[in-house]
């Protein structure tokens, strides 16, 4: 059984939340259990949710008073702790300094990480991606806890612990990723990759206030005086989507494709609750937001139309290739993107880059290095700027 603890915090008081979290901890196995989870002085990043610059205190974003109960109780097993986010909209650093965030990590000596660096990584044991540029903190820290907020999303229902990590896409480079994946099986195999790679290891998620309806940045603020932690991220978010009114966990897209891949914990009869009784915490009023289940920002033809603007596309350098098929056979894709056709007495692939999701993994499995890709013009500028 995998155990998440659930909190009752009814109100934003830094000690008040501190006590709560210790009291959770302690469920867990106390000192012990943080000595594990934190082996001694390594180096934490803390990754709040900072989607846009939004005041302190705003439902948008993780309560500044969260942060500082995490950081008071994990100082003591490590000296070396750093924060950061991508934000969706806006700087940063603004970001960071109008929630309130930047001022309680500078009183305890936190470093800020702006997620500006970049790094380019592979994922060998993925569901989906094995090519990454991923912001070099998240993915060199050794100790990665999220603290994302318990919000709606209308796209994917439900954004929580796993989603968080979306963050950790540099700037402009998540909206390839929404262009490149708009249909939500394929997105949220993608957030469960990207947690695989930056080793996700703990989860504390901020439901004191929580958002309703039109999440995840224009809903309502909810009361729910809860706060949900463990170790598995899919854990944390089935237990969350319990309380806001989902019966089925698997009913949310990302828990659906967790359960099917076999990442994580989903199940309820899997998950052993300590803390308090969820049925008590249950909301019966929560307003839910069903709206899409798919990533298209606009419609279906103008995101296909962005994403062949800015998304690398798979090339072949066909002196190197040798025919193997090997591309064609790892395609996720059905019915098959690549087709080997016959190119002078070779044969050699094609891609029909109408239904190409730009994974990657063609490019990453060709023994030859036959495949590169290729950025468009404004995909470069991106890819430079960032931010
Ligand atoms: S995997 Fe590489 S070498 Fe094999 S057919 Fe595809 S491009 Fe050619
Ligand atoms: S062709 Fe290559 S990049 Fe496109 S979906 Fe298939 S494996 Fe992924």
């Amino acid at each position: 059984m995998e155990k998440v603890v659930l909190l009752k915090c009814e109100e934003y008081n830094t000690k008040l939340i501190e006590e709560k979290l210790r009291e959770g901890f302690d469920l867990l196995g106390g000192d012990k259990f943080l000595r594990e989870l934190i082996p001694y002085n390594s180096k934490v990043l803390l990754k709040p949710n900072m989607l846009a610059i939004e005041e302190a205190g705003s439902p948008v974003i993780t309560n500044f008073n969260v942060f500082e109960a995490v950081i008071k109780i994990i100082k003591d097993y490590s000296s070396n702790i750093s924060f950061g986010d991508s934000p969706g909209f806006g700087e940063a650093k603004k970001a960071a300094e109008k929630s309130g965030l930047l001022k309680v990590a500078e009183k305890y000596d936190v470093k800020f990480e702006d997620f500006k660096e970049s790094t380019h990584v592979k994922l060998d044991e993925s569901i989906l991606c094995k090519s990454w540029t991923v912001a070099k903190a998240p993915y060199e820290a050794d100790v990665l806890i999220t603290l994302p907020k318990l919000k709606t999303h209308a796209m994917a229902y439900f954004t929580g612990a796993v989603k968080n990590q979306f963050g950790c896409i540099p700037g402009t480079l998540k909206a390839t990723w929404h262009t490149r994946m708009p249909k939500a099986n394929n997105f949220c195999k993608m957030l469960l990759d990207l947690n695989s790679l930056v080793n996700t290891s703990f989860a504390i998620l901020d439901g004191i206030v929580a958002m309703e309806g039109n999440g995840p940045k224009s809903g309502k603020p909810k009361k729910m005086n809860t706060m949900i932690m463990g170790k598995s991220l899919t854990a944390v978010d089935s237990t969350a989507v319990r309380l806001i009114g989902y019966d089925n966990p698997l009913d949310i897209p990302v828990l659906k494709e967790a359960y099917d891949h076999n990442w994580g914990t989903v199940l309820t009869k899997d998950i052993q609750v300590l803390g308090e009784d969820i049925e008590s915490m249950k909301s019966k009023d929560f307003e839910l937001c069903r709206k899409g289940g798919n990533f298209y920002f606009i419609s279906p033809g103008v995101t296909n139309f962005l994403r062949d603007l800015i998304a690398p596309d798979p090339s072949l350098i066909a002196e190197k290739c040798i025919s193997c098929k090997r591309c064609q056979e790892v395609c996720p894709e059905k019915p098959r993107v690549i087709k080997m056709v016959n190119n002078k007495g070779k044969l050699q692939p094609t891609w029909n880059m109408k239904e190409c999701i730009r994974c990657f993994c063609c490019q990453e499995l060709c023994p030859c290095g036959a495949i590169e890709t290729k950025y468009s013009i404004l995909g470069k500028m991106l890819k430079m700027n960032k931010r």
